[in-house]
């Protein structure tokens, strides 16, 4: 935004936004620092099937504690993270902890719960991605079964060709692919066959409207066109047992929501996946 002062434009001088860039440069070397002394939090939020009322897995989700129980949001340093390429770092220690956690459920005889991991684009255009997945999976002896990768209908549209190449390599190993917030970038339509996926993951915009008519509606679509391209649906951000009902209703297989746990450190889940078998916690 260009500041009019007498007639001319002073389109390199706009105080606010220099404070902006500021901010974002201060915000990264900050999480650039953070990181490396190895202070991001990897949490996990359970995913269930409507079917057997089970838990079958949980997404990991990056948290950055920025000051003592204070968290800065995925939504703020995630992008940040992208445009700077430190993604490709990060993601790969999520992606080792991922593992790491894999292991420790399957010594805990939980050893047939999935874990999912968000994959951004930059990740993709490493030529090291693929390989490095391999062999993380290799080193920890994860089945890669239980390994998923979510990712947006924006990496796919932006470069299909390498996102797909590395998805059937990934896939023929044996790792899982979730597309995820579906149905908000639907121009991707076209690549949903092209793509070697397993799940759709139904946008909790469609989630939180599923029982008015337009929301219900797009919920209702994507489910059922999952199920006719062979294709397991879940819903993300089910919060009230009337958005449960509808997903259910719907015929979609599996749900993840605060309704049932919000996102939690990895010290907490083995005592709420016991509560859980317990049926403490069944709402
Ligand atoms: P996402 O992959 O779509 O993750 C789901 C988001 O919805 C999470 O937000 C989760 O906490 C939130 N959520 C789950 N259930 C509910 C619910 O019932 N109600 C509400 N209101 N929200 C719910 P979060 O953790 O803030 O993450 C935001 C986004 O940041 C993620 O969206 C993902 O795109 C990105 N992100 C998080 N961790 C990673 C990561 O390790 N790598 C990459 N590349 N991106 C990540
Ligand atoms: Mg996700
Ligand atoms: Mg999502
Ligand atoms: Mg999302």
């Amino acid at each position: 935004k260009a500041k009019k002062t007498l007639g001319v434009h002073h389109q390199y001088y706009e105080p606010a936004m220099e404070e902006e860039v500021t901010e974002r440069l201060t915000m990264l070397r900050m999480l650039r620092a953070d990181f490396a002394l190895d202070k991001l939090e990897l949490w996990f939020q359970p995913q269930l099937c409507l079917k057997s009322q089970a838990v079958v897995g949980m997404e990991a989700l990056l948290r950055w504690p920025h000051q003592p129980g204070r968290y800065i949001s995925p939504a703020i340093f995630i992008p940040l993270a992208e445009y700077s390429g430190l993604i490709v770092d990060i993601g790969q220690w999520v992606l080792e902890q991922a593992c790491k956690q894999l292991q420790q459920l399957a010594a805990a005889n939980c050893g047939s719960l999935r874990i999912a991991v968000n994959v951004s684009m930059p990740q993709f255009r490493s030529p090291h991605f693929v390989p490095s997945v391999i062999d993380t999976v290799k080193r920890y002896q994860v089945n890669p079964q239980l390994l998923e990768l979510e990712i947006t209908e924006s990496v796919v549209m932006d470069e299909p060709k390498i996102v797909i190449d590395a998805l059937q390599q990934l896939k023929s190993f044996g790792i899982k692919v979730a597309i995820d917030d579906f149905g908000i970038g639907f121009s991707s339509l076209s690549y949903l066959q092209q793509l070697p996926l397993d799940r759709i993951k139904v946008d909790r915009a469609f989630v939180s409207t599923v029982t008015n008519e337009g929301g219900g509606l797009i919920a209702e679509t994507i489910i059922s066109l999952g199920k006719r391209i062979g294709l397991s649906t879940i819903a993300e951000g089910v919060e009230t047992k009337e958005q449960l009902q509808a997903v259910m209703a719907m015929g979609c297989e599996e749900v993840q929501g605060y309704l049932f746990a919000k996102p939690m450190p990895a010290a907490d889940l083995m005592q709420y996946l016991l509560a859980y078998q317990d049926g403490k916690l069944k709402p």
